[in-house]
């Protein structure tokens, strides 16, 4: 089995390591890789996306208006 070695810099932390073994090249770790499509995304990853699952969860709300059932009206005729 025939080992290649291909020696590179990372983009990002310019730190050297061979390209055949890295997961995630061009760059050297998932951290410089995650860091780097931040910034193509306009930073974007810095921010929780939390904000919008909060926001799905308002779909299934919705209001029950009792008084024109006459519920009221019913209690009240029984106790007099
Ligand atoms: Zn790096």
């Amino acid at each position: 089995m025939i080992k290649r070695k291909l020696e590179v810099k990372c983009p990002h932390c310019k730190k050297k390591f061979n390209y055949y073994e890295g997961e995630f090249r061009p760059f050297c770790s998932e951290r410089c890789k995650m860091i780097d499509m931040g910034h193509w995304l306009n930073e974007g990853y810095t921010v929780p996306v939390k904000g919008n699952l909060d926001a799905e969860l308002d779909f299934d709300e919705f209001e029950i208006d009792e008084s024109d059932q006459g519920f009221g009206n019913f209690y009240d005729d029984k106790e007099q």
